[in-house]
Order: C-alpha cells, then sequence, then structure tokens
C-alpha cells in the first residue's frame, strides 16, 4: 500500500492537527501518505502546513503536505477525511453563553441536563451543523468511496445527523474513555490484566464491564473510595474521574461514568460555582465552570499562538530545527507552552492518543486493533434505536468495523434515566435543525429549570438570531 490521501478539515486546530502529523508520520504503514490541510483561516493554516512539513523532514518521514481554503479541493479525490472544524470558533461560543448569562442562564442555554461540556452546542450551532452536512455530501459527491472521520463537536448529534442523510461510510471519534487509565492507575492495576468495556452515546459512556485478574474489579473501587476518596483533589479542571461527582453517580447509576460523562451530569452539581467547586473540587469547580472554561480557553488561545510565533521563526530560519527552538522564548512565553506540547508530539516513542490515524492503518494495513468509535447502534445496544449513533468498543481490521457484544449489559438505570433524556435532545437538536421549526427550540428553554417567562424565552433566542453570524439561521428559524 503506498499511503493514503488524507484530508484535515480545520486544520488550524492546532494540537490537534500535529498531533494527527505526529502519528502519521511514526506509522510506517501509512508512509507515503499525502495530507491535504484546509482551513479558513490563512494564517494558522500556513503555521500547521510549516510545522507538519518542518516535522516530517526532521523525522525523515515520506510524507507530503499541502494546504488549502477550498473544501471542494481537500474532499475530491481524497479517501479519509477528518473534519475538526469549529465554526466560529470559541469566540462564537462565547458570545451565546454571555447572551444567555445576560438572561438568567448560568453558563449559557447549550449547558442542558446531561450536556453540560462548554464547546458542545446543538442547537444555537446551526452554522456547525449545516457544515458537517455539507463536508458530507461533497464526500458523497467528490469522493463517494472516502470514510468521513469526524472529530469536532457536536459528535453525538453531528455523526447521527450524517449517517441518517448521506450514505457514505462515517465514523466518530472522541479521547474521553482514556480517563479510565485515571482509575486504573489509582487502583494501582496493572492495565494489561484490566478487562474492560465502556457503553452509550459520545461523552456519556459507562463502565458496564471492570474486571481485575478474571474478577470484578468494582469492589477494589468500593475499596479506593473508602480509604482515598476524601483525599482526592483535582490537579486540573479537567482531572474529575474520581471527583465526588463521579462517585455520586456511580452511587446512583451503579457503574462508573466514563471521562466527560463525569462533566455531563444534572443541574444538581451545576447549579452555581460553589456547588460545582463542591462537586468537582477547588479551585476551579471542574473545566466547565467559568474558572475552568477560562483556564482552558487561555490555555488553547498560548498554544495558538505559540505555534503562530514557533512557525514564522522557522519560516524566518530555514535551517533552524525544532528541537532549537526548545529553549526559545522565557519559561511563561507562548512559544513555550507550545514547545511543551510539541516535545510530546516529536517523541519519537509515543504516539498521541487520538485513535484517528490507528484506525486508518487498521483499515488500510490490517493492523487490527481496538477501538472506542462512534457508530450507528443497529442492535449493539438493544434499547436504543438503530439510527442513533453509539459510542462501544469495536475492533477494526481490513474487513471493517466489527462492534463487541455490550456485556454485561448496561444498567437499567443508565438505559432509562440518562440515555434516553440525552438521546432525546439530540432528537430535538436535529428536528429543530432540519425543519427550522423554532418551537421546538423554545421547548428546550421551557423545560430547562432556569427559566422564570416565556418572555426570557422569547427575548434570548431573539438576542442570538440577531447576531450578524446568525442570519442564515435566523430565516431558517423565522421562515
Ligand atoms: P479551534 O477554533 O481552535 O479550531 C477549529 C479550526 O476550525 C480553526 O482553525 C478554524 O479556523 C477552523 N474552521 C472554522 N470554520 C471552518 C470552515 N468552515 N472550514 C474549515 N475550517 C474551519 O477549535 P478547537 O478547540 O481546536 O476545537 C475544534 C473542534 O474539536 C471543536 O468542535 C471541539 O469541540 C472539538 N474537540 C473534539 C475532541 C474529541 O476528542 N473529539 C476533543 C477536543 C475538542
Amino acid at each position: 500500500m503506498a499511503g493514503a490521501k488524507i484530508s484535515i478539515i480545520g486544520a488550524g486546530s492546532a494540537v490537534f492537527s500535529l498531533r494527527l502529523v505526529g502519528d502519521l508520520c511514526k506509522t510506517p504503514g501509512l508512509s507515503q501518505s499525502k495530507v491535504t490541510l484546509m482551513d479558513i483561516d490563512e494564517q494558522r493554516l500556513e503555521s500547521v502546513y510549516i510545522i507538519a512539513q518542518k516535522y516530517a523532514e526532521e523525522i525523515g518521514a515520506d510524507v507530503v503536505f499541502e494546504k488549502t481554503r477550498d473544501l471542494d479541493c481537500a474532499i475530491a479525490d481524497t479517501d479519509f477525511v477528518i473534519n475538526t472544524a469549529m465554526v466560529g470558533g470559541h469566540g462564537y461560543l462565547e458570545k451565546v453563553r454571555q447572551i444567555s448569562e445576560k438572561h438568567g442562564y448560568y453558563r449559557g442555554i447549550e449547558a442542558q441536563e446531561f450536556n453540560m461540556v462548554s464547546d458542545y452546542y446543538t442547537f444555537s450551532n446551526y452554522n456547525q451543523l449545516k457544515l458537517f452536512v455539507e463536508i458530507a455530501r461533497k464526500i458523497e459527491e467528490l469522493s463517494p468511496n472516502a470514510w468521513y472521520i469526524q472529530a469536532a463537536n457536536p459528535l453525538f448529534e453531528g455523526v447521527t445527523l450524517v449517517t441518517r442523510l448521506v450514505p457514505i461510510k462515517a465514523v466518530g471519534f472522541c479521547h474521553g474513555h482514556y480517563a479510565l487509565n485515571e482509575i486504573i492507575e489509582a487502583l494501582e492495576l496493572n492495565p494489561a490484566e484490566v478487562d474492560w468495556q465502556v457503553a452509550g452515546f459520545n461523552h456519556a459512556i459507562w463502565l458496564n464491564r471492570f474486571r481485575y485478574q478474571g474478577r470484578d474489579a468494582y469492589p477494589l473501587l468500593e475499596k479506593w473510595i473508602k480509604e482515598k476518596a476524601q483525599s482526592w483533589s483535582p490537579k486540573n479542571p479537567f482531572n474529575d474521574q474520581l471527583a465526588p461527582v463521579a462517585i455520586d453517580m456511580y452511587r446512583f447509576y451503579g457503574v462508573m461514568p466514563i471521562g466527560d460523562t463525569v462533566r455531563n451530569t444534572t443541574w444538581r452539581h451545576h447549579r452555581d460555582l460553589s456547588t460545582k467547586k463542591r462537586w468537582y473540587g477547588a479551585p476551579w469547580g471542574g473545566a466547565d465552570s467559568e474558572l475552568g472554561w477560562s483556564w482552558y480557553q487561555e490555555s488553547l488561545r498560548k498554544i495558538t499562538e505559540g505555534m503562530k510565533t514557533v512557525a514564522k521563526l522557522i519560516k524566518e530560519n530555514p535551517g533552524w530545527k525544532l528541537q532549537n527552538l526548545k529553549n526559545h522564548g522565557n519559561k511563561e512565553s507562548a512559544e513555550q507552552r507550545f514547545m511543551a506540547e510539541l516535545e510530546r508530539i516529536l517523541d519519537p516513542e509515543r504516539k498521541s492518543g487520538e485513535q484517528h490515524i490507528p484506525f486508518i492503518d487498521a483499515l488500510l494495513n490490517d493492523n487490527k486493533a481496538r477501538f472506542v468509535i462512534n457508530i450507528p447502534n443497529e442492535g449493539i445496544i438493544p434499547e436504543i434505536p438503530a439510527n442513533v449513533v453509539v459510542e462501544v468498543p469495536a475492533i477494526v481490521d481490513k474487513s471493517g468495523i466489527h462492534p463487541e457484544k455490550i456485556t454485561p449489559p448496561l444498567p437499567a438505570r443508565v438505559i432509562k434515566y440518562y440515555l434516553y433524556p440525552r438521546m432525546m435532545r439530540m432528537e430535538m437538536a436535529l428536528e429543530a435543525f432540519l425543519t427550522g421549526d423554532v418551537r421546538i427550540f423554545k421547548e428546550l428553554l421551557y423545560r430547562d429549570p432556569r427559566t422564570k417567562s416565556d418572555e426570557q424565552v422569547e427575548s434570548v433566542i431573539e438576542e442570538i438570531l440577531s447576531l450578524p453570524e446568525n442570519a442564515e439561521m435566523r430565516r431558517h428559524f423565522l421562515k
């Protein structure tokens, strides 16, 4: 196999693209691949392009890069389209959040029961959902045999939408399930002897199977809770896998929530900053509090800024090596923040942990491996409809995707009290997007405990639809 043609849409998503580039360069079976980087932001695109080329050159990888701002060019004649684009960027999400807060919706109207993740908008994200469909339709037209691999959020809604509308090969990937390693580490287990399975929806997965050395491992978790949970504290806002909130969810549902699922609970854990601190730990109160999310945005901003500075330095000094830039700038500088990320990417012994490139390698080169993957259910979780995308473990090889049988099954409480309501909101968001029926958008808010009046609902929706970037969404909803 002489490599693959891989297109990355939204390639300016700094760390994500370079992780993929790093993995690709470290995968011998994908040597001679061609990567098309596509983004609408010229400067981000140019920066990723310069660094990717430099990186491949330094480690002697036989990978060719090209860049484009044209979606058709990126999609024509390709094998894999990885979508990591976010229309409007973090700036748009912040605008909607601020408008919402002005109208009494703490952390924004998109913060909803079982969906509190701060860059995961479903109702006010018309432009993002539209881009998903546009990319899928272009794949159908220009590269009908290509795979669509979605990384961008909202993943659950996006992959369900695309697989319902467009007959292409589509999957979604998230790295949330790796948080299971935090439990394995805390319990001091040998990862090779842990038999685990997770199942549910994206950001809504549950540890249905957890065995160690052939025995149920939940008693080991119980022991940890009894002896160590009291002294737990978070190392960063995202470090919540063993936070009091996770234990609280475990106590109610009977199995552990994994990864971003811990962020997606009810208002019991999210009412205000002090509530969040109590359940997710001080000082941040979790990733989705005003403090936790600012921390994340600041770190993303620094990395993006650092990437641009590093790319500029390489452009001006073509003889320089990335390794030489390790000590450039002071310790707190954006370059250093970016270089710390890049160093992990440059490490020849380590892959990023993102599943996209190993998935391509498994399919093309029969490098059989286990993934946690988002695909249409089609019977995998018996209580969920066939055309709803689930996140489940699957073996992938040259013959395709082979989902595992989910055993033991998910507890009835997880299905009925968690997955069903989450699925209902997904259906509401997709119907609102497809039909433009603004009453669905309103219904979401009538059911919201923060809503005190119909007037509040009317005014927040009106202000969001009045944003200049939402002109098309406004026409669609108010036609
Ligand atoms: P970002 O804003 O830093 O990067 C997104 C990129 O998309 C930008 O470079 C932007 O210019 C580009 N873009 C915007 N509109 C575009 C268009 N029409 N066509 C092509 N490119 C376009 O955002 P980020 O923080 O890197 O996040 C990107 C996405 O990935 C988000 O949806 C986020 O929620 C998601 N995400 C997914 C995972 C996962 O594991 N699946 C993890 C983290 C983030």
